[in-house]
């Protein structure tokens, strides 16, 4: 983990502008005009009109900033949050309805319930790799739970972070929602700001930053973080898939993907038939040229490219390996005969090179997977169900697809966050609205006369009554 960064004096520009703006919206929530249900789906409504108008414009933001081809664009980017946006307003009135719970003698005659109730003011901070997504779709989560909000879209991407900052203030309620763009001057003098919840997706070096700004205001956070996936692959395996799934998973978005397989973990029983396929996989999909491919996307910066091309040095290619600084471009790289204590292993590779370990069995998987810090996602392909759930009870991970990768980041009604390093907090569906709402507990108690019970003069013969009851 590399050293915390200091934290600069922001712009004074970008502090006043900062103070402003919490000061304008502040004032908007205080209104109480973010409440009503009304206005929530006037809001759900309006995003997806701007997704469904404006799409052109963010699909060409993303083949600029990444060279994301269109059809990991749609899927991954903007119809990923047209599909939340339905779903939230399908389900938000009930959601937002009290929640009737049960309540114990000792309150009764009562009724307890639990009322979501917005938090107030959000501060949505995105990172480059989905630069689109990261920062709208927890928006929609605080939108339907009634909050003003901030986004503050990744300056490492942009021509996506201007298309944000174009769309969103004229399609939404500009006294509600508005973005900031720039870097870290702008973020700090943000994050200086008194928010209700902050919602910061990136690397665990800011994402400390963000916690310690957040803690001088007792500013509850979620931390949406990345860390070395694991992809465990047993002798049982149905390897022509498991193949496939693994390499489209890790070149997606040439592997700029927090839940990307980091690396795979291969009994050396099928180590080198799962070889073979992943190569051939690769050429299946990209070609024998994988840069003339129109398929596969470029590394955001020429930093990250250096990074990625240093972690090639000295490597064993099974496939690929050539690197074109000028465009940005490494091939979709598949490593073997890696150690534990390569290079390539020590940090979250985030590109598309994918290490390959041969290991004796899926204890020795876990028992490897449980020395390094708890990953944002882990994939295990086995046909046999026992090794699947000794895989899932052995190991601790953000989330978990069996025999696939990544696709449970897709099921709505699962929380998608990380755990330990990989973050804290989750969202997608029904856990954004809990994610931006707080949950009150509210006891109706009815105006009959109380039982003396628990009144003074306390006395044996209440204590002995209470003791009944309680
Ligand atoms: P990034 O460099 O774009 O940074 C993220 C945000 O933090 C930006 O908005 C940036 O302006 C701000 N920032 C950067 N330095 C700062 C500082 N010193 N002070 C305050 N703010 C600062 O993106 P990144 O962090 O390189 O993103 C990649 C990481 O994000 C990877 O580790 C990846 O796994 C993770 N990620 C996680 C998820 C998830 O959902 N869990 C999704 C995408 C990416």
């Amino acid at each position: 983990m590399p050293e915390l960064q200091l934290v600069p004096t922001p712009h004074t520009d970008a502090q006043a502008h900062a103070t402003r703006l919490v000061a304008r919206l502040r004032g908007h929530f205080d209104s109480g005009a973010t409440k009503s249900l009304r206005w929530r789906f006037s809001q759900l409504d309006a995003l997806e009109h701007l997704l469904m108008e404006r799409e052109g414009d963010i699909l060409e933001a993303l083949q600029k900033d990444l060279g994301k081809p269109e059809t990991e664009a749609l899927l991954s980017e903007v119809r990923m949050i047209v599909g939340e946006v339905r779903l939230t307003r399908k389900k938000l009135r009930s959601w937002m309805k009290p929640e009737r719970v049960r309540t114990p003698l000792v309150a009764m005659p009562g009724r307890s319930y639990i009322y979501r109730e917005p938090l107030g003011l959000v501060l949505i901070i995105a990172p480059w790799n989905y630069p689109f997504q990261t920062a709208v779709l927890p928006l929609v989560g605080a939108l339907s739970a009634g909050n003003c909000a901030v986004l503050k879209p990744s300056e490492v991407a942009p021509h996506t972070s201007a298309v944000i900052a174009k769309w969103i203030p004229k399609y939404l309620d500009a006294e509600a929602v508005q973005v900031v763009e720039g870097g870290v001057a702008e973020t700090t003098a943000l994050l200086r700001q008194k928010w209700d919840h902050i919602f910061y997706t990136g690397n665990g070096t800011v994402g400390r930053i963000v916690m310690e700004a957040a803690s001088k205001h007792l500013t509850p956070v979620t931390l949406e973080l990345g860390g070395k996936s694991p992809t465990i692959v047993d002798e049982t395996a149905h390897l022509d898939s498991a193949a496939k799934r693994i390499v489209y998973g890790k070149f997606f978005n040439a592997g700029q993907t927090c839940v990307a397989p980091d690396y795979v973990l291969v009994d050396e029983r099928v180590h080198d038939a799962l070889l073979n396929r992943m190569v051939s996989a690769v050429r299946e999909f990209y070609g024998d040229d994988p840069k003339q491919s129109p398929d596969f996307a470029r590394i955001i910066h020429d930093r990250h490219h250096a990074r990625l091309a240093r972690l090639l040095d000295g490597a064993d290619v099974a496939t690929g390996g050539e690197t074109d600084a000028s465009e940005r471009y490494i091939a979709p790289t598949i490593l073997k005969n890696v150690k534990e204590d390569d290079e390539v292993m020590k940090e979250e590779i985030f590109g598309p090179i994918l290490p390959v370990i041969s290991v004796p069995s899926v204890r020795a998987a876990i028992a490897f997977i449980n020395r390094q810090p708890k990953p944002l996602a882990l994939y295990c392909f086995s046909t046999n169900r026992e090794a699947q759930e000794a895989v899932i009870e052995g190991t601790s991970a953000g989330g978990t697809t069996i025999n696939h990768v990544w696709l449970h980041v897709g099921v709505p009604t699962l929380p998608f966050g990380g755990v330990g390093e990989s973050g804290m907090g989750a969202y997608h569906g029904r856990h954004s609205f809990e994610t931006f709402s707080h949950q009150r507990g509210v006891l109706k108690k009815s105006t009959l006369k109380d039982p003396p019970l628990m009144f003074p003069p306390y006395a044996p013969w209440k204590q002995r009554w209470l003791k009944r009851i309680l």
